[in-house]
């Protein structure tokens, strides 16, 4: 069983280790290991028959030196404080390294959305705002959806937020339906944003100008990246969920899919595929294989089977430490995380933006905007890694405990 956060901070010893020349301050290393909080809260939810239920949450604020904790809401049944924790620190790289005013943050709530009915999923979003309320607001801590939770969540939240404070800014919580003071654009930001990273590294690492795509995960993200990849002339052969995916070598049709998923509540027996496992998935020939569902999908186990001749992490931790090392000697470039989904929370920036100035942009405006900051840490990133001979992720990290360190110093000395 992998410990993301152990992950984490293996992946920080690494770059603290490589980057002597840079000589990071091993205070800072030692704070940056360290959560600025971990909440876990305990929500008494009345069922619908009548039964109460208590379901353990959590809120983890990493780090706010460079603005208010953002992160996301995750709802699963495997959810447990140490990957909140692990996900709210690379929350802090992560909009670091976009180059955006906020910190790291992450919440979640251990359950199956799917065990509930939709009363009893609005009383459970309620209550952990109801426990978390004096923790956030527009400048202290504002979180978005993740893995299982919906715009149709954040209204729910955002709602009880304001009934509870009075703040009507709608900044508190980002994700949220156009309505609601949602941003254009934020339902497809991360997929967006990792094919404008991928667009803008794909030549320096060694693709073709049409790749064949391989991805695992086809819920908000993967769908999202899938249709995109599609639109810009390159060819998904294989996507997956959780119970196994499909491949076609000559092609998916994703218009054709998602409407087959639409009715069909599946991807397997989609017609012209052939139905795979996530592990054949995984290993399937291609030029860029996009994991875009969970952490630790490939690990020291798989790593060696992959045929791809690059990975751009969508989902967050998709990749062991040891596994990266393996990926690293068979030269398969891995553009991380931090990068790769950061179009998510740069688009919540955006909308926080947006709400405290009470404007709304177009999707065109907010795309634009999305395109120039990820080229440019794309940019940045490639840089990092070329000065300090390493590869995309620690060059990443650099980028961002630099700037992190940067503003940390400043706290320190005014
Ligand atoms: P989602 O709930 O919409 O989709 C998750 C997908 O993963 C579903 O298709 C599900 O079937 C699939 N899945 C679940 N278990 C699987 C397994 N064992 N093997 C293969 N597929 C499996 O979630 P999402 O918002 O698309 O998030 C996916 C990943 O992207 C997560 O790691 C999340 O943290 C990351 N991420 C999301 C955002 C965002 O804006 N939503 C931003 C940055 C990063």
């Amino acid at each position: 069983m992998h410990n993301p956060f152990e992950n984490a901070m293996a992946q920080l010893d690494k770059v603290a280790q490589i980057n002597k020349a840079k000589n990071f301050n091993p205070e800072f290393i030692e704070r940056m290991r360290h959560t600025d909080r971990d909440i876990r809260i305990s929500i008494p939810v009345k069922m619908d028959d009548g039964s109460l239920k208590i379901f353990e949450g959590y809120r983890v604020e990493h780090n706010d030196a460079r603005g208010p904790y953002k992160g996301g809401i995750r709802y699963h049944a495997d959810t447990e404080i140490n990957e909140v924790k692990a996900l709210a620190f690379w929350m802090t790289l992560k909009c670091a390294v976009a180059g955006i005013p906020m910190g790291g943050g992450k919440g979640g709530i251990t359950v199956n959305p799917s065990d509930l009915s939709k009363g009893e999923l609005e009383r459970l979003s309620r209550g952990w705002v109801q426990k978390l309320v004096n923790n956030l607001g527009p400048t202290k801590d504002v979180p978005a959806p993740d893995v299982n939770t919906t715009p149709e969540i954040m209204a729910w939240m955002v709602d009880e937020y304001e009934k509870l404070t009075g703040e009507k800014s709608g900044a508190t919580f980002t994700g949220k339906p156009l309505d609601r003071g949602g941003s254009e654009g934020r339902g497809a930001a991360t997929g967006l944003g990792g094919f404008y990273v991928f667009d803008a590294l794909r030549e320096k690492i060694g693709l073709p100008e049409k790749c064949k795509v391989v991805i695992q995960g086809f819920g908000n993200v993967g769908s999202n990246a899938a249709e995109i990849f599609e639109a810009h002339g390159h060819t998904v052969i294989a996507v997956s969920g959780s119970k196994g995916g499909i491949y076609n070598e000559n092609g998916l049709d994703i218009k054709q899919l998602l409407e087959y998923k639409k009715s069909s509540g599946k991807l397997e027996d989609f017609p012209g595929s052939k139905n795979v496992t996530n592990e054949e998935l995984l290993a399937t020939p291609c030029d860029l294989l996009v994991p875009a569902a969970f952490e630790n999908v490939i690990t020291d186990v798989n790593a060696d089977k992959l045929q791809a001749k690059a990975i751009l992490e969508l989902a967050n931790g998709p990749i062991t430490p040891e596994a990266d090392e393996i990926l690293f000697k068979k030269n398969i470039p891995v553009i991380p995380d931090i990068l790769a989904n950061s179009g998510g929370v740069t688009v919540s920036y955006f909308e926080w933006d947006q709400n405290l100035k009470g404007e709304h942009w177009s999707e065109v405006d907010v795309n634009a905007k999305l395109k120039v900051i990820l080229d440019d840490s794309s940019k940045k990133v490639f840089d990092s890694s070329l000065a300090s001979s390493t590869d995309l992720r620690r060059g990443a990290f650099i980028l961002a405990l630099e700037r992190i360190e940067e503003k940390i110093k400043m706290e320190t000395f005014t």
